[in-house]
C-alpha cells in the first residue's frame, strides 16, 4: 500500500493537537493527527474547566500569561456560545488569610509590610481583581468586580457565619472535553486526517520528510472478518509533538533526539459530589496553605471541587484522585461551607497530569502555566509544544503555525480568531432562545433535555435528532436521555467508540446512568459493532 502523504502531522489529540489541526487544515496544508486513547482522554478533559486568565497567577507577576489568557476568553466565548457561558466567582474575605509564601507578592509584601506576617490584605485582593478586570480589556461582555456584603444573602448563606465580606468577578467556563472534539471535527471537516486509538511507535528524519510509524487499534464498528493492518507508515514534510504530559518521551523516544524535555508532571484532582448550594455562582477558597481551590455548579445536580497539586512523575501510573488528595479537598471546602461533606459525599472523582514546562520553580504550585514552543530545524520541521492551558489553546496553536510559516512562506495567514466552532455559529445571549426553538421544533424534548442537548452541540443539535417526530423515533434510550440516536451521531461524527468515551467525555451522563444502564449501552455497542455498522 501506497504511504499516505501530510504536509504535517501531528502527535497528540488533545486540546493542544487539535487546535493545531484546526488551525493549519484551515490554511491549506494536508494535516494528519494521531491520537493513542480518545480525543482529550488525558489532560484535556481533566481540567477545572475555566477559561480563564488565572487570578492567581497575579501574584506569580505572570501578566503576559494573565493578559492574553483574559483577551483569549472574550473571543473563545463568542466562538463557542454552547459549550461556554460567563460565570461569577465569589472570593470569601478573611482576615487571616495567608499566602503561598513562595509567591513573588508575597515575599515583596513580607519586605515592604513585614507586620502583615504573610496575610493577604483586603486591598491588595481588590487591586489584584481590578488589574483582572483592566487586563481582561474594556469589552463590556462581563459584569466587573464588585465587592459584597454576605450576610442575608444566597452566597452568603452556604458559607459559615466568620465569613461577612467577599468580592465577587467574572471568568467563564467551558466543557473541556467537548472543546477538544469540536476542534477536531472543525479540522476534519477542513481536510483533516484524525486517527484515534492510533499511537506514533516511532518518527525519523528522512531527506526531507519525517517517516512516521503508527500502530493503531481495530476500528469497533469493524466486522471481524475485514482485513486490517494495524501498523502503518506516513510521511510528513513537518511533525509537531503535542503529547501532551508524554511531550518529553516523545521527543527524546519517540523520536530518539538527544533534547533536554524540560517538563514538570503536576497532578491535579477534582471531587464531585451532590449539589452543595442553590445559586448559580462559584466560591475562589483560599486555604491556610496558601493555595486556592474552587467550588462550581456542575451538571445541574453536582458541585465541582479542585483541584490540588502533586508532583506525578511516573506516567505508566494513570492519574487518580488518591484518598488524601479527597480528604485535603473536603477539608478545604469544609473550613468554608457550613455543610459539612465527608469521603461518602463524593459521587465521582478524576484527576489529570499538567505537562507544565520547568521554569525551575520551588513547588508545584508555583511552576509556570504558560506555554513554551521549541523548534528544531535540522531538516524537516519540528515543533514540540511544552506546557500551556485549555484557555491558551488557539493562541499556541497560532504561534506553532508562526513557526511553521517560517519554514513554509506564503501560507495564508491565521483565521481561527473570529470563525466560529461547530454548532457555534450563534450569539451568547441568544442560548435561551434557541432552546425554546429545538423545543418547538422537537415538542417531545423536555426543557432539561433541550438545554442539554443545546449545551452540548448548539446550533447541530436539530441535526443529532434528525427527523424524529416523537420520542420514539430516536431508538433505544439508555437513561437520561441518552438514545440510539445520540449515541449514532456520537460514533459516526465525534470518533465516540466506547462507553466511557460517550458517558464521561462527549457527555457527562456517566453521573447519571447506574451500572445497569452502563451495561445496556455497552453491549449494544458491541452489538453494532458485530453487526458491522
Ligand atoms: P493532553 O490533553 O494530555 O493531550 C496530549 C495527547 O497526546 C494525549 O491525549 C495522549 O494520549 C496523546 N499522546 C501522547 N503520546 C502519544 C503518541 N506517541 N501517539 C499518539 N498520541 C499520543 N487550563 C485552563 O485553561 N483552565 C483550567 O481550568 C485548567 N484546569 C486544569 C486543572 C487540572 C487538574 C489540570 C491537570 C490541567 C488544567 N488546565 C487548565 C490545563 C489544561 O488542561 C492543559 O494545559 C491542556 O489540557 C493540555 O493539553 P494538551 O493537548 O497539551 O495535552
Amino acid at each position: 500500500m501506497a504511504e499516505r502523504q501530510f504536509d504535517l502531522f501531528i502527535i497528540g489529540g488533545g486540546v493542544n493537537g487539535c487546535g493545531i489541526a484546526r488551525d493549519a487544515a484551515g490554511r491549506g496544508l494536508s494535516v494528519g493527527l494521531a491520537e493513542m486513547g480518545d480525543l482529550g482522554s488525558a489532560t484535556s478533559s481533566a481540567s477545572t474547566k475555566l477559561f480563564h486568565g488565572g487570578l492567581r497567577y497575579l501574584e506569580h507577576f505572570e501578566f503576559r500569561l494573565v493578559r492574553e489568557s483574559l483577551r483569549e476568553r472574550a473571543l473563545l466565548l463568542h466562538a463557542m456560545p454552547h459549550i461556554s457561558w460567563p460565570m461569577r466567582f465569589v472570593l470569601p474575605y478573611h482576615r487571616d488569610m495567608r499566602f503561598d509564601s513562595q509567591t513573588p507578592t508575597a515575599r515583596l509584601l513580607a519586605r515592604l509590610m513585614p507586620w502583615m506576617r504573610g496575610r493577604r490584605p483586603a486591598w491588595l485582593l481588590r487591586l489584584g481583581l481590578f488589574l483582572y478586570d483592566s487586563l481582561g480589556g474594556r469589552h463590556g461582555y462581563l459584569p466587573r468586580t464588585r465587592m459584597l456584603r454576605l450576610r442575608g444573602t444566597s452566597e452568603g448563606t452556604p458559607l459559615q457565619e466568620r465569613f461577612e465580606k467577599a468580592f465577587e468577578y467574572s471568568d467563564c467556563w467551558v466543557d473541556d472535553a467537548r472543546l477538544v472534539v469540536l476542534n477536531a471535527r472543525d479540522a476534519a471537516a477542513r481536510g483533516a486526517t484524525i486517527m484515534v486509538r492510533t499511537k506514533v511507535m516511532a518518527a525519523r528524519r528522512d531527506g526531507d520528510a519525517w517517516h512516521i510509524e503508527t500502530q493503531s487499534m481495530p476500528p469497533q464498528s469493524m466486522p471481524p472478518s475485514m482485513p486490517y493492518s494495524p501498523r502503518e507508515t506516513l510521511r510528513a514534510r513537518m511533525l509537531v509533538n503535542a503529547a501532551g504530559p508524554w511531550a518529553g518521551q516523545t521527543l527524546t523516544g519517540t523520536l530518539g533526539l538527544n533534547s533536554p524535555a524540560r517538563l514538570r508532571l503536576v497532578r491535579g484532582a477534582h471531587i464531585v459530589t451532590r449539589r452543595l448550594y442553590d445559586h448559580e455562582k462559584c466560591y475562589f477558597l483560599q486555604g491556610r496553605d496558601g493555595r486556592i481551590i474552587f467550588a462550581i455548579p456542575y451538571e445541574g445536580d453536582f458541585t465541582l471541587i479542585g483541584t490540588t497539586d502533586s508532583d506525578h512523575d511516573d506516567l505508566t501510573t494513570p492519574p487518580q484522585c488518591t484518598s488524601a488528595e479527597r480528604d485535603y479537598l473536603l477539608d478545604f471546602a469544609n473550613g468554608y461551607f457550613r455543610r459539612q461533606l465527608r469521603a461518602q459525599d463524593v459521587v465521582w472523582s478524576y484527576a489529570g497530569v499538567r505537562p507544565l514546562y520547568d521554569d525551575g520553580a520551588p513547588n508545584a504550585s508555583a511552576a509556570t502555566r504558560d506555554y513554551v514552543l521549541t523548534t528544531d530545524t535540522h531538516g524537516p520541521l519540528l515543533v514540540n509544544v511544552f506546557g500551556g492551558k485549555i484557555t491558551t489553546y488557539r493562541k499556541l496553536a497560532e504561534s506553532v503555525m508562526d513557526k511553521i510559516v517560517q519554514a513554509q512562506p506564503g501560507l495564508a495567514g491565521g483565521w481561527t480568531a473570529s470563525v466560529p466552532l461547530p454548532g457555534g455559529d450563534f450569539a451568547p445571549k441568544d442560548v435561551p432562545a434557541r432552546v425554546q426553538a429545538l423545543q418547538q421544533a422537537y415538542p417531545f424534548l423536555s426543557a432539561r433535555w433541550a438545554w442539554r442537548l443545546l449545551r452540548s452541540y448548539g446550533s447541530e443539535a436539530g441535526a443529532v435528532l434528525g427527523d424524529a417526530r416523537q420520542v420514539e423515533d430516536l431508538g433505544q434510550c439508555f437513561g437520561a436521555t441518552l438514545t440510539a440516536r445520540e449515541v449514532e451521531w456520537l460514533i459516526t461524527k465525534e470518533w465516540a467508540r466506547t462507553a466511557e468515551d460517550i458517558l464521561w467525555r462527549r457527555t457527562k451522563l456517566g453521573l447519571r446512568l447506574d451500572k445497569g444502564q452502563v451495561a445496556t449501552l455497552e453491549s449494544w455497542l458491541a452489538q453494532r459493532a458485530r453487526s458491522g455498522a
